[in-house]
């Protein structure tokens, strides 16, 4: 570049005709090289809405097929085949503990998988937004109109199908508490005067406010799990970490725009919004796969711990099992689910009770026969009909008085029956307190109940 000269105004000045430059003419500039592209690695992406796709699935199923239901109505729950009444609550309660255990035992080790793969509020939430933006861009393709009259089609289309898809996945919802068959009676004849009518109609209300405005803000404002994070989670847990030793960022920012929950990963692995859906890392892959680099964003084991599916560790360790504690609580998850196996398959097809009725201790007839009356209570657990049979052990000279030691019961059926035992005068019975047995049979399933038959004590003679 020519230096300006001073008094010159800024006018270029002319060459000296003494001395004439002749410039080189500027060579090409070597190519630079085109980048080859790499593999971009895992599809975190299809993987995620694949799982979503059976995760939905299996919402719909478990309670249409009786699979996992409480049904309130009916007082009875439906597990895996089991049929639990809700008398035996403590079942029932042990398998929903189980489930809460296998939730937080998958935090220790994997972080917030179940937000970003396995919980519905995610995926109803994340395919609002894609059936949202969708709409838009199929309404600006191939509706002829100006913008503001595109965007109110889009809004209202959006709106009538969101309502659709409200009250459908009210109703799965609440068919978990409600038979299904009764549910959609109630549903056609638009019944809002009974609980399950109310308990669906604000199921419904909700779930569309929660579609059009709340969606993944409940994760980071309501929901407690994301919260129960900090404490569950450990220096080994699995987390989605930026790592740029080199400075190889090109500041693309498309890690930023793929995230559902508006998060920067770049600025900490532990942020509370993470979680740890993986989109930003397959993101970063594809950016810099063009560029022939690695990405910049893993899932790794804690965040000084190697990346997964790296290293020289054993499967165990691979998998998330990289210390005792974490081998500990599998261990009692593995006994947990045996010992409630265990439980639900020792079930009688028939519950069967029997208690004696101490309102008097025993009833004293003129001709000097005496009478201890028991209460039976039999719920048939089964699909068919039952027939519980008793009789008396242990005991000689007592029998059932006017009473037919066969009691029928039908399916889903539960029958109290207050019954006397009798014994005649000058049977051998010692006055007080005598010892027996009362069984019972269903089929080939009996079970012994121990007694005590009261007479007349000495002195009262
Ligand atoms: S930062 Fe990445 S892993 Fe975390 S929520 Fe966003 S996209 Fe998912
Ligand atoms: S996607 Fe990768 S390269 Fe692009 S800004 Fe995020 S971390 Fe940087």
């Amino acid at each position: 570049m020519l230096a300006t000269e001073p008094g010159t105004s800024g006018k270029r000045p002319a060459p000296p005709n003494e001395l004439v430059v002749i410039a080189d003419k500027p060579r090409p500039k070597p190519k630079a090289s085109r980048p080859t592209p790499i593999d971009p690695g895992f599809h975190y992406h299809r993987l995620r809405k694949t799982v979503h796709v059976i995760c939905v699935i299996i919402f719909f199923l478990l309670p249409l097929t009786n699979l996992m239901r409480i049904d309130i109505p009916r007082q009875r729950c439906f597990f895996f085949g089991y049929e639990l009444l809700i008398s035996e609550f403590s079942i029932i309660f042990f398998s929903m503990m189980f489930l809460m255990f296998v939730v937080a035992g998958m935090a220790i080790m994997w972080g917030r998988v179940y937000c970003g793969y396995l919980c519905p509020q995610m995926i109803f939430s994340e395919a609002s937004i894609t059936l949202e933006g969708w709409l838009q861009r199929m309404v600006n393709k191939y509706v002829k109109a100006d913008a503001p009259k595109r965007t109110l089609i889009s809004r209202a289309l959006f709106y009538l199908i969101s309502g659709v898809a409200a009250v459908v996945l009210s109703f799965v919802f609440i068919a978990y508490f409600v038979e299904p068959r009764d549910l959609l009676h109630r549903l056609l004849s638009f019944d809002i005067k009974t609980a399950g009518g109310i308990a669906g109609a604000a199921t419904t209300l909700l779930t569309l406010i929660d579609f059009l405005f709340v969606r993944l803000t409940f994760c980071t404002t309501v929901c407690p799990y994301g919260y129960l994070q900090g404490m569950l989670t450990d220096g080994h847990t699995l987390l989605v970490h930026y790592r740029d030793d080199s400075h190889e960022c090109i500041e693309c920012m498309k890690c930023m725009r793929v995230c559902h929950m508006g998060i920067d990963i770049r600025n900490s692995p532990y942020q509370i919004e993470c979680v740890g859906c993986g989109e930003c890392i397959e993101a970063c892959n594809v950016v810099l796969a063009r560029l022939g680099k690695p990405g910049l964003i893993h899932y790794v084991w804690g965040e000084q711990g190697e990346r997964l599916g790296t290293g020289d560790k054993t499967w165990f360790q691979k998998i998330g099992l990289r210390d005792a504690k974490r081998v500990v609580l599998m261990l009692v998850l593995l006994f947990y689910a045996i010992g409630l196996f265990t439980a639900l398959s020792m079930r009688h097809s028939v519950l069967v009770q029997i208690s004696p009725v101490r309102a008097t201790l025993y009833r004293l007839d003129k001709d000097g026969t005496v009478y201890n009356t028991f209460r039976l209570k039999a719920a048939n657990r089964s699909h068919q009909q039952q027939t519980v049979v008793l009789g008396i052990e242990g005991l000689a000279g007592i029998h059932f008085s006017s009473f037919e030691n066969a009691v029928v019961v039908s399916p889903g059926q539960t029958v109290d029956r207050d019954f006397e035992i009798a014994a005649s005068p000058g049977t051998g019975l010692i006055a007080g307190v005598n010892h027996f047995s009362l069984s019972s049979r269903v089929g080939n399933d009996r079970e012994a109940f121990d007694e005590t038959f009261i007479t007349p004590f000495k002195d009262s003679q």
